[in-house]
């Protein structure tokens, strides 16, 4: 939470020079992790109603809150859910396909074994993931209209995706409402809608993730979705010495193991940025890499435990490096 924390505070103090003219704003904790809104529109009320969007899917999505849509489903195997959950278990099990299991919204379970949903963290046995492996696979969930079914003992967690789904929420209101420009930050998720008041493009900074509250350097965009995951954002330090983070290898089960700090994915979907950043992570720079050259759609920052940075080719003159610290590879 603390980490979230500076990581929010890092983004704001980079995007509060030229916020003149914003109309409304909100901040405020949902989905784990802190959020604020900066809304330049006619309505008054649009930063609190995107706010209201924002808890609604909050309370759909979340795997712990008894009688959410995720929650019964994982508890009773098959359920009715809300057209937005249908919506986001649909969507990103195309992107599970499209990623070859990178993402895999089936994990649950093993990320639930690791600890990382109740906090009280635990290396398992080899044996306990094998058999947690065994229920695990995003290809045997089935959406069907309203309705979602998983196999006997799998369970789903949207963990990776709904921060993105919800800035796709609030980025289709603010176009409803003709919005001018809008900077919204979902705790690491940030959607940059239109422009700055003076027409400028916005900036938004890339977390440091070696230190509190700084930035490595920052992206100008304009109607992008930017969003960053990191093994620095929830981990553990096993009995081993081993540092395990939170983000999964679904083929092995266990918490990636890589010379990358973080990814960050711009691209004008915010369900496909947030997906490609947590998959990409496990995919490591060489298979990040090779997905970019396969299937393109979207530009990524790498940085690596050597504190480099590696940029994806049509990011290069969006990036702005700031600490000196860092060096641009390639
Ligand atoms: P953050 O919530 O820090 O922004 P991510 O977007 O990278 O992080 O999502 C990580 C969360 O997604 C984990 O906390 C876990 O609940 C879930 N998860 C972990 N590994 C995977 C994976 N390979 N595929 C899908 N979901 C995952
Ligand atoms: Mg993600």
């Amino acid at each position: 939470m603390k980490r979230l924390l500076t990581l929010f505070l890092a983004a704001l103090v980079l995007l509060l020079p030229g916020c003149a003219g914003i109309d409304s704003d909100e901040s405020f904790t949902a989905m784990d992790t802190f959020m604020s809104l900066r809304v330049s529109s006619d309505n008054a009320d649009e930063a609190a109603l995107l706010r209201a969007e924002i808890e609604r899917l909050d309370v759909l999505f979340s795997p712990t809150s008894p009688g959410s849509d995720i929650a019964r489903l994982n508890a009773e195997g098959t359920a009715e859910v809300d057209a937005a959950t249908a919506e986001v278990i649909d969507t990103s099990l195309a992107l599970c396909k499209e990623l070859d299991g990178a993402l895999d919204l089936t994990v649950f379970p093993i990320v639930e074994e690791w600890g990382f949903i109740s906090k009280d963290y635990r290396i398992p046995s080899r044996e306990t993931i094998e058999a947690l492996l065994k229920r695990t696979g995003y290809s045997a969930v089935a959406v069907e209209g309203s309705r979602v079914t998983l196999p006997e003992g799998f369970a789903i967690d949207l963990g990776a995706v709904a921060k993105g789904y919800a800035a796709d929420r609030c980025v289709a209101m603010l176009r409803e409402e003709n919005a001018s420009g809008a900077i919204l930050n979902l705790g690491g998720t940030v959607a940059a809608f239109g422009k700055k008041s003076g027409g400028a493009q916005w900036t938004v900074g890339i977390a440091d993730p070696e230190q509190s509250a700084q930035y490595i350097g920052y992206v100008s965009c304009s109607d992008k979705i930017v969003a960053t995951s990191g093994s620095y954002e929830r981990y553990f330090v096993g009995d081993d010495g081993v540092t395990y983070c939170h983000i999964i290898d679904p083929q092995t089960g266990y918490p990636v193991q890589s010379d990358l700090l973080s990814v960050t994915v711009i691209s004008d979907s915010g369900l496909r940025s947030d997906a490609l950043s947590t998959a990409l992570f496990v995919k490591g720079e060489n298979g990040a890499a090779d997905f970019y050259r396969a299937h393109g759609g979207f530009e990524y920052i790498l940085l690596t435990k050597n504190r480099q940075v590696v940029l994806s080719d049509g990011i290069r003159d969006s990036f702005t490096l700031t600490d000196s610290a860092w060096e641009i590879m390639g």
